[in-house]
């Protein structure tokens, strides 16, 4: 690391910190020809996720997004404050997981409706008509009974 104030290559560590829960590290350095002390971070590379949508546009997976998402579906649902932004960490750990550099937006779209499914059925709903945009009321009473079938006798509250 050369030293910014007079371009030397003798540096020295003189203080690491972990900052963001570890993810980066903090070196103070000191140039060992002129005494400057300079910052560098040192952070993980996490491997660039890129996701295909149908019609071919790639784009960087954006779990922020994600997270906006799950968090609309979720508005006014009796659930945890932090629901959505779980369910788009756990979504995303599962993609990288699977290591593949590309994956088609479907998966992600199909691993946010599992997260929902598991959470909150009206969430699920919402986001499912939005996600598969319901051809008609059909398709939309075909999943609300299928959930229905799951939830078992009794069926979902009334
Ligand atoms: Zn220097």
């Amino acid at each position: 690391m050369r030293c910014p104030h007079c371009g030397e290559r003798d540096t020295r560590v003189v203080d690491s910190r972990d900052l963001d829960e570890s993810a980066t590290i903090r070196r103070r350095r000191e140039c060992n020809a002129c005494a400057t002390r300079f910052t560098t971070y040192e952070r993980i590379e996490a491997a660039r996720l890129i996701v295909v949508k149908r019609d071919g546009v790639r784009q960087e997976f954006d779990r922020d997004k994600l997270a906006t998402g799950l968090r609309k579906a979720l508005t006014r649902r009796p659930v945890a404050d932090d629901a959505a932004e779980s369910a788009a960490d756990a979504i995303e750990a599962e993609l990288r997981a699977a290591g593949a550099s590309e994956i088609p937006s479907s998966r992600v779209g199909a691993l946010a409706m599992e997260a929902l499914r598991r959470i909150d059925h009206i969430a699920y709903i919402r986001f499912a008509s939005v996600y598969q945009s319901f051809e008609d009321l059909e398709d939309l009473k075909r999943e609300v009974d299928t959930l229905y079938a799951e939830k078992g006798n009794g069926g979902l509250a009334k």
